[in-house]
């Protein structure tokens, strides 16, 4: 990436011009008194005509995880002022010492760059963070809460508590967090009920950033969605993301309701998409077609698309199962069932479950005393995150199936290590396949995908390869000395 980047950096001399004092990090979080009354307490009319101008904005981000950093980061680099806020003390001391406690590309050099700029910091102290704020943004987890699939909000509503308790002062509170249909009304009620004199309004951001593409997905959008219900919100959510509006990457401004479907619509779609093809994978391997073809074929067709084609082991990570659980659990609560996403989600269990089956199958009906090496265990490549990972479903059964399990992933191991206990973790594809039984690719990451196949097999006890990302064919391990492959879907 270049010094200047996504070209935010060194912003318009437009909008550079008439700008306050910018609140640094500092001041953000110690703040003199000086600074408090220029940057804290300004007037509507003064906020506006700044907007008019193109002012930095003050920027408080609730949850410091993949999407609280990467949009706090992402926001700095636009020239805003951000300071990103998280419960877990150990985060927020590590992101202060300059350390990022995820693994994604870039985002280390961007998060330097923007502190050192003085627009960035991190801090505990919700109060400090949002008192002054032009819009605090929630972007703590809505994971599927236990026992009924509904999205748990026990987070954001405590966040939006929080918030009303310390903003004295107008505000937007913009929920980032994908949230269920309603959430944003009722995160307005919790604000109105314990700071009745506040004034306020509440705006729906869904994002849709990537992880492992995290930064570009956000700097370069296919849309930005903003549910809001005033036209000063309106002008402050389209302030901060000005870079992008100049860039012209397209922003929709809809209701509140629409733009918290809109996110759970856009997911289940996409889970749809890799589970149909996964399905079609099934029926290809039965008659003799191969799903590779398939998709190429089906994606070249303009209307289809070939984005999210590649059949696979199931879907998995922290956004689509919990979400087409909770999109499920809205339709049954309004008594409009959404059979295609139930079918999906029971669908994409099978289809996990049934890479047990191709690995036992291709271990000659058992893994008892096996070595099984397995290569990736992250949901994707280029991320350490293991919610939902397919790993966690296979690995598990491998080793109640008696298999001596080997592990090795690049990032994968500090997340992974609690999850998958039982085997044992390497550093390196090749010492994996010592006198291995089996070696399983899990997840594509590049080193996966270059491998010496002819060093791998000539390495193992039993030369087998279950392919479950589709990286090579049955010619390329054939010809490596590979004597047992299969795939998915060929
Ligand atoms: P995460 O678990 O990585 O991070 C959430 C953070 O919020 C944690 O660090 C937690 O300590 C913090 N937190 C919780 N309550 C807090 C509070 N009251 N004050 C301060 N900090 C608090 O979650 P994530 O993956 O970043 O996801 C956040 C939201 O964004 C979810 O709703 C998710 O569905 C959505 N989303 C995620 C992705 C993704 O790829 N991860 C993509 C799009 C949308």
């Amino acid at each position: 990436m270049s010094l200047t980047g996504y070209g935010f950096y060194a912003r318009p001399n437009a909008i550079m011009s008439g700008q306050s004092p910018p609140r640094t990090a500092a001041g953000a979080i110690l703040g003199s008194a000086a600074l408090f009354s220029l940057t804290f307490h300004r007037d509507p009319a003064q906020q506006i005509a700044e907007i008019a101008q193109g002012q930095a904005m003050k920027i408080a981000m609730i949850g410091t995880g993949y999407v609280g950093l990467v949009s706090g980061v992402c926001f700095s680099d636009f020239g805003h002022d951000v300071v990103c806020v998280d419960k877990d003390q150990a985060k927020i001391g590590r992101l202060q010492a300059g350390e990022v406690p995820i693994y994604e590309p870039g985002l280390e050099a961007l998060m330097a760059r923007n502190v050192a700029a003085g627009r960035l910091s991190f801090t505990t102290d919700l109060a400090a963070a949002v008192d002054g704020a032009d819009a605090v943004f929630i972007a703590v987890g809505t994971p599927t809460r236990r026992g009924d699939g509904h999205a748990d909000l026990t987070y954001v509503m405590a966040a939006a508590e929080e918030i009303a308790a310390a903003l004295t002062g107008y505000s937007v509170v913009v929920t980032k967090s994908t949230v269920p249909v309603g959430t944003n009304r009722a995160v307005k009620q919790a604000i109105r009920k314990a700071a009745p004199a506040l004034e306020f309004d509440v705006a729906s951001n869904p994002e849709f950033l990537r992880e492992g593409a995290a930064i570009d997905d956000f700097m370069r959008p296919d849309r930005v969605v903003l549910g809001v219900t005033s036209d000063r919100a309106k002008d402050v959510m389209g302030e901060i993301y000005r870079p992008l509006f100049l860039r012209e990457f397209p922003i929709l401004y809809t209701d509140l309701e629409s733009a918290e479907m809109i996110k759970y619509a856009a997911n289940a779609f996409l889970a749809t998409k890799i589970t149909f093809i996964n399905e079609i994978a099934l029926l290809c391997e039965r008659v003799g077609a191969d799903v590779k073809e398939v998709a190429r074929g089906m994606g070249l067709d303009g209307r289809i698309g070939n984005k999210f084609l590649h059949a696979g082991p199931g879907y998995g990570g922290s956004c689509f199962p919990k979400d087409t659980q909770a999109l499920a659990r809205m339709g049954q609560d309004h008594a409009c069932p959404m059979q295609i996403t139930e079918t999906v989600i029971k669908v994409n269990d099978a289809i996990k479950r049934r890479m047990i089956d191709k690995i036992t199958d291709l271990c000659g009906g058992s893994v008892n005393g096996k070595v099984v090496a397995v290569l990736g265990v992250t949901f994707k490549p280029n991320t350490d995150d293991m919610r939902d990972a397919p790993s966690l479903t296979i690995v598990p059964a491998l080793v109640g199936g008696g298999a001596k399990v080997r592990l090795v992933d690049p990032q994968g191991a500090r997340e992974g290590a609690a999850l998958l206990p039982g085997v044992h973790w390497m550093d390196d594809a090749y010492k994996a396949a010592q006198k291995a039984d089996c070696v399983v690719i899990l997840t594509e990451w590049n080193e996966f995908r270059g491998l010496d196949l002819k060093k791998l097999a000539r390495k193992m006890a039993v030369p087998r390869l279950a392919d479950l990302r589709n990286v090579y064919s049955a010619r390329d391990a054939r010809k490596a000395g590979f004597e047992a492959y299969v795939s998915v879907g060929r």
